[in-house]
């Protein structure tokens, strides 16, 4: 095949799987996207729609197995390679014929410490917030998570950046054309979702934090930016490495009905454990004075399997308390500092 057969064939196959369609459904998801050499469950099928007959297509077919409960296992030997992901294709029959999608499924090397890098590592490394330096310096250090912030431009293009402003262009109002030509402070282009999932699933040691910000321009946009984001982590297979937060509990609540096995945190602090999980919702994710106010939610929120997360702490006495009071995850500027209190 020449090189524009080649790309004719990739853009066919793209719009088939729905990339270039943009706000295309999501049709088939797992509940779990990792498997380990001991634990060769990687997740069950689920679809939105009634599909018959779920069977494995492709080269990695052989290496998997699905039950008639439509849950999806690796063998031994897959779960053994030096590999750190496949990607498993799942064709069914649908009322409109054919139906399939890919996951990426992943060996669950993740790294199980209490260490979310704010906006990334950037202070210590003298670096910018939110950039992709500040995310590979975050994988580096061998933080749990890096936490990013996504918004969306005028023309729908997702983009990671914390302020709803950049240099005084309101992202949101901005075209991405317009964007792309801006400069963060470290000579990097202002980072798209796209590019910060790219750099992301390089690597299996950091999951990645994706916080949708609350649109300024109403509940409707807030909402179509869930939607882009959910299926941008779709299309481009990033489940296993991706965990959401958000200040808007609709937002969240979206995030749930659209990727049901999303981990899905809550940020604003007032909602109750109880509420969270009336909710379906996986855990909270709390300014830490809200959790000095409300300590019995600590405990709360482990009798009712809620990850706890605590924002953004960077005094050492502060990280102490709560290091003692057992929380899961400190979101932090001093990923550094706290990894040393860790690991002592
Ligand atoms: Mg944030």
């Amino acid at each position: 095949m020449n090189l524009s057969g080649k790309a004719a064939f990739l853009i066919v196959a793209m719009s088939h799987v729905g990339i270039l369609s943009g706000m295309a459904q999501s049709v088939f998801s797992l509940t779990k996207y990792t498997y380990t050499p001991s634990a060769l469950t990687v997740g069950t099928v689920q679809t939105k729609e009634a599909v018959k007959r779920l069977t494995l297509k492709g080269p990695t077919a052989k290496l998997f197995s699905l039950d008639k409960a439509n849950q999806l296992s690796i063998k031994a030997e897959a779960a053994s390679a030096d590999k750190p992901w496949y990607d498993v294709l799942v064709e069914g029959v649908g009322a409109k014929g054919t139906i399939r999608d890919t996951f990426r499924v992943v060996k669950d090397a993740f790294i199980r410490n209490q260490v979310i890098a704010h906006r990334g590592a950037w202070k210590q490394a003298g670096t910018t917030e939110n950039s992709i330096k500040s995310l590979q310096n975050a994988i580096a250090l061998g933080c749990m998570g890096s936490e990013f912030d996504v918004h969306m431009s005028s023309d729908s293009v997702l983009f990671v950046n914390h302020d709803h402003t950049i240099q005084e262009i309101e992202i949101e109002k901005t075209p991405a054309a317009e964007l792309a030509k801006v400069k963060l402070s470290n000579g990097e282009s202002l980072p798209t979702l796209a590019s910060y999932l790219t750099e992301g699933m390089k690597q299996t040691k950091t999951k990645l934090i994706l916080e949708i910000k609350t649109s300024r321009l109403g509940k409707e946009r807030s909402l179509a930016l869930t939607e882009r984001v959910v299926n941008m982590v779709h299309q481009m297979k990033a489940q296993a490495w991706v965990d959401y937060i958000a200040f808007d509990y609709d937002v969240c609540k979206s995030v749930k009905a659209l990727s049901p096995e999303a981990n899905v945190s809550y940020l604003m602090g007032d909602k109750t454990p109880e509420q969270l999980v009336a909710d379906h919702l996986n855990g909270f994710d709390y300014h830490q004075n809200v959790v000095r106010k409300n300590e019995a939610w600590i405990q709360d929120a482990r009798q009712r399997k809620l990850t706890t997360n605590v924002w953004t702490v960077n005094d050492k006495n502060e990280l102490n308390w709560l290091l003692e009071q057992h929380v899961d995850y400190i979101t932090t500027n001093e990923p550094e500092l706290l990894l040393s209190m860790i690991q002592k």
